[in-house]
């Protein structure tokens, strides 16, 4: 049974628990006092514009036609020549896809599939009142013999020290409690930027249930009982990428240190 203090924050998500791991100060910025983000990151808005314009392509728009469009939706030149460095990986992706669908027997193709389970780990709406974890594939594959594979598009670059698994983790949950007669999960990362797909060794069920879920349980209630005692900031090197920084305390503290006036600098 989840704790009090996990089931007060949910529905947990995977970045909610990241983020409550990562910087108390932060989640309570965002899932407690849900303040309007002060300011949106170029990397946050470029990498929704590449998720936006993969899940168009692989639902059948045109390249040309879908780029086109959320190239425009980017608020400067800056941003959308760092869109265009990137949408090469769009058609390298879908190509391998269609490589892939043609050699194995696909069943259904989930884009953008939003899940959501509740304590007990049966499955609800994602916006659902009882929901406890929930989270958004952003592709997936069942294939007719009882195996699913699921991707993960990335942006950004490799997090050190960390496994597919260990990313997709909650999401291999989900899916689990979703498609119950699943037997193996592939799970994947697309790294947009490097043009590659790197795979974990498959997946068991078993050991989504006797391993990943216990895992996930666990993460979710230490994110709870990190966030519990109120709003800490735990200020590192992720913070360049907070949207929160100009409100932050301790990002003040860092970035705003007042400079020492030294008559020897007068001319
Ligand atoms: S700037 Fe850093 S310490 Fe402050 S809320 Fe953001 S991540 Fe946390």
């Amino acid at each position: 049974m989840p704790s009090t203090r996990a089931l007060i924050h949910a529905p947990w998500s995977a970045s909610k628990v990241s983020t409550g791991l990562r910087c108390p100060q932060l989640f309570h910025f965002k899932y407690i006092q849900k303040v309007k983000e002060p300011e949106v990151m170029p990397e946050a808005r470029i990498g929704k514009a590449i998720h936006k314009s993969l899940e168009q392509v692989l639902m059948g728009t045109p390249l040309a036609e879908s780029t086109a469009q959320v190239r425009a939706e980017l608020p400067s030149e800056i941003e959308q020549m760092r869109f265009d460095n990137l949408v090469p990986g769009i058609p390298a992706f879908a190509t391998r896809i269609g490589q892939f669908r043609r050699r194995r027997r696909v069943a259904r193709q989930l884009v953008e599939y939003s899940l959501a389970v509740r304590e007990d780990l049966t499955t609800t709406q994602f916006y659902a009142g009882d929901a406890y974890y929930r989270g958004v594939l952003d592709l997936g594959y069942l294939f007719e013999d009882d195996s699913l594979a699921l991707v993960d598009h990335k942006t950004g670059a490799r997090i050190p020290g960390t496994t597919v698994t260990d990313q997709l983790e909650g999401y291999a949950v989900l899916a689990a409690s979703a498609f119950r007669h699943v037997r193996r999960f592939w799970l994947g990362i697309h790294w947009i930027a490097e043009r590659s797909v790197e795979w974990s060794t498959p997946v068991p069920a078993e050991l989504i249930r006797d391993t990943l879920v216990p895992d996930l349980l666990d993460n979710i209630e230490a994110a709870a009982l990190a966030v519990d005692d109120g709003p800490r900031p735990n200020a590192g090197s992720w913070c360049d990428r907070c949207s929160y920084r100009t409100i932050c305390p301790a990002s003040k503290d860092i970035r705003y240190e007042p400079v020492e006036y030294d008559e020897d600098d007068e001319d």
